[in-house]
């Protein structure tokens, strides 16, 4: 980081803001950001990315191209990521010209699943027993209390990708070795009672406002229900609530992140940091004064934060390729879910549907959290998801 750079001047409307990656994160911040009157120039090496379609600028290139990054900083009053696998490398080579939140630091912790591990350990945080795999010899024998375990590769994992479940060393081997011997971390295979997480932003002044506390389920590894307020113990919601910022704190982190959480034998255990807007604070955008991508331009612009207030209870579900017919002109049969009143629709303008490719989301709100689940389970169910 520059030391000369003003780290607290504020930056006012129509300044141009700097996103790395094009994806449906960084679509939500160019949407809250053009909603405040702000422009945005999006880099991404897809020219069809989500966020480039609607961003002022779209500077197609790779995320380590020099010019691209320099033309960026050069354009941008302070420049932000949604993409957490961006070299760290380039937002130090940023920093060193605008203000980047969150700081290289932070997203290259977040970002290694070893350092990650190991940052949390040592802040004293509570996380599932693990081992650093770096050769096939340090992988644990049959006598380890770790197996049955997940094998998850240090690097560019996300969404379940990049994880192998295995029930002893030999399967362990055999993962590690299609992996290509990359660097791993083995982690106990944990039976969860549920899963959390939190979203929050963090001001350079160090302020905090933490977002509810959500309660999520995975399908295939992949995010699939978020409810919000997490059912369960509110006392274990709101001690989420304050490990997350403690996470916060430690990294020294300026910008809007995520904190997964298990929920394993009543006790909290922190999975993995997001140094990012997160999936599971979608809800935010239509169940909160202030949503997580508001709060992501207003940690930018040196604003203060927003309201972080939940004035509905709300269930996010997400739409995966998977629900898309094989003809790629025909769409989902969408008219029972925009009937519903009290369903916001989010598609993210992906042209091609993936097995397993997030492609929208949609939220349900409600007074009553019962409600909103009800209604949320039945059109989710309309849409075949998860069968
Ligand atoms: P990703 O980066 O793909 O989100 P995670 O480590 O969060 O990777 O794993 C994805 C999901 O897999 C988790 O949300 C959880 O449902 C399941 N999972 C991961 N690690 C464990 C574990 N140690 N024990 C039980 N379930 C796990
Ligand atoms: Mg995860």
């Amino acid at each position: 980081m520059n030391q000369n750079l003003d780290q607290h001047a504020v930056i006012l409307p129509p300044a141009m803001l700097g996103m790395l990656g094009g994806g449906q994160l960084g679509r939500f911040f160019v949407i809250a950001a053009h909603e405040m009157g702000y422009q945005v120039t999006v880099l991404d090496p897809d020219a069809n990315s989500p966020a480039g379609k609607i961003a002022d600028v779209h500077i197609c290139a790779a995320f380590d191209d020099k010019a691209a990054l320099l033309s960026l900083a050069n354009t941008c009053a302070a420049i932000s990521t949604e993409f957490e696998n961006v070299p760290a490398d380039s937002l130090s080579f940023l920093a060193e010209i605008k203000p980047v939140r969150p700081s290289a630091y932070s997203v290259a912790i977040a970002q290694h699943r070893v350092s990650e591990k190991n940052f949390l350990k040592h802040a004293g945080l509570p996380v599932a027993p693990f081992a650093v795999i770096n050769e096939i010899e340090d992988l644990p024998n049959d006598d380890s209390d770790i197996y049955p375990a997940i094998l998850k590769v240090a690097r560019f994992g996300y969404d379940g990708k990049g994880q192998s479940r295995v029930k002893n060393q030999h399967e362990a081997q055999l993962a590690f070795m299609q992996f290509e011997r990359e660097e791993c971390v083995l982690e106990k295979m944990l039976k969860l009672d549920y899963e959390l997480s939190v979203v929050l932003a963090r001001d350079a002044h160090g302020n905090v406002a933490a977002f509810p506390t959500a309660e999520n389920s995975h399908l295939n590894g992949i995010l699939d229900v978020s409810i919000v307020p997490a059912r369960g113990s509110d006392a274990i919601s709101h001690q989420a609530q304050k490990l997350a910022v403690l996470v916060a704190e430690k990294l020294a982190y300026t910008g809007v992140m995520g904190v997964e959480f298990f929920v394993c034998k009543g006790e909290l255990l922190v999975n993995e940091i997001a140094p990012r807007p997160h999936n599971s604070g979608h809800y935010t955008i239509d169940a909160c004064v202030t949503n997580q991508f508001e709060q992501q331009v207003r940690v930018m612009t040196g604003l203060p934060l927003g309201n972080s207030y939940q004035h509905s209870s709300a269930v996010m579900v997400n739409l995966l390729g998977d629900i898309w017919p094989a003809d790629e002109k025909v769409a989902p049969e969408w008219q029972h879910a925009l009937n519903n009143s009290q369903l916001k629709m989010h598609l993210y303008g992906k042209q091609e549907a993936r097995q397993g490719r997030k492609m929208g989301h949609f939220t349900v709100i409600n007074a009553s959290r019962d409600e909103a689940i009800k209604q949320a389970m039945q059109v989710r169910a309309d849409l075949n998801i998860g069968r």
